[in-house]
């Protein structure tokens, strides 16, 4: 039974503008709910809206992510970019940075194991950690995003951080959030290949059985 829902629409008119055309189920029809203009007349909402349309116009398909986020930071007058970076991806950290720096922005780079609290004090056991019998300290989302507000970063970079520990990041950072890499150990940190094969080499795995048309 497929869940209805703009996932599942076949007319897209919130994209064409002939609104006449909407579903029953289309959250245009929850009246004031996504009539958002209130909220995108203030700022800082309105300009990181408007600054973000206009660079995806400008790069559409030839800006990469790397050069969107520097492009975004440098139309909003950001100086100070946190990076919250995953240590298992602190080789490619230390090169964004670099690529940071070089653009003439003032990094705050925090690794994920900063504070170095071992998993245990979450109440895992020693079977539940990635190498057991050795010493393995917790991944500290907050403690990033604490360290990014008090340094009062400008706007904060996910760069690989696993899925529920950004979570707790996004939740705690004070500056707005951006996310350059989407932690995916199996697929290169692209988890959207997933989705590309979840027709075939993927499908009993992500559908649970429920053989899909
Ligand atoms: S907003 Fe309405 S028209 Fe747009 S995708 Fe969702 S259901 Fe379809």
């Amino acid at each position: 039974m497929l869940q209805s829902g703009c996932a599942e629409c076949k007319v897209y008119v919130c994209r064409t503008g002939h609104l006449e055309e909407a579903p029953e189920t289309c959250p245009m029809c929850l009246t004031g709910v996504v009539d958002t203009r209130a909220t995108y007349s203030a700022e800082p909402v309105r300009q990181m809206a408007r600054v973000s349309a206009q660079i995806e116009a400008a790069g559409y398909t030839r800006w990469n992510r790397v050069e969107e986020t520097i492009e975004l930071a440098n139309r909003l007058g950001y100086k100070r970019l946190g990076l919250a970076f995953c240590s298992g991806l602190r080789e490619e950290a230390r090169i964004l940075n670099r690529i940071l720096v070089a653009n003439g922005f003032d990094v705050v780079s925090v690794a994920c194991k900063t504070g170095s609290i071992p998993k245990e004090e979450l109440g895992l056991a020693d079977v539940e950690k990635v190498r057991p019998g050795t010493y393995e300290a917790m991944c500290n989302p907050v403690g990033q995003a604490r360290v990014m507000n008090e340094a009062q970063t400008d706007l904060n970079i996910v760069f690989g951080l696993c899925v529920g520990h950004d979570s707790l990041f996004i939740k705690h950072s004070e500056a707005l959030v951006t996310c350059l890499v989407a932690k995916d150990r199996a697929l290169a940190h692209n988890p959207i290949g997933g989705v590309y094969c979840a027709w075939g080499y993927y499908h009993d795995r992500l559908y649970g059985g429920h053989r899909q048309p």
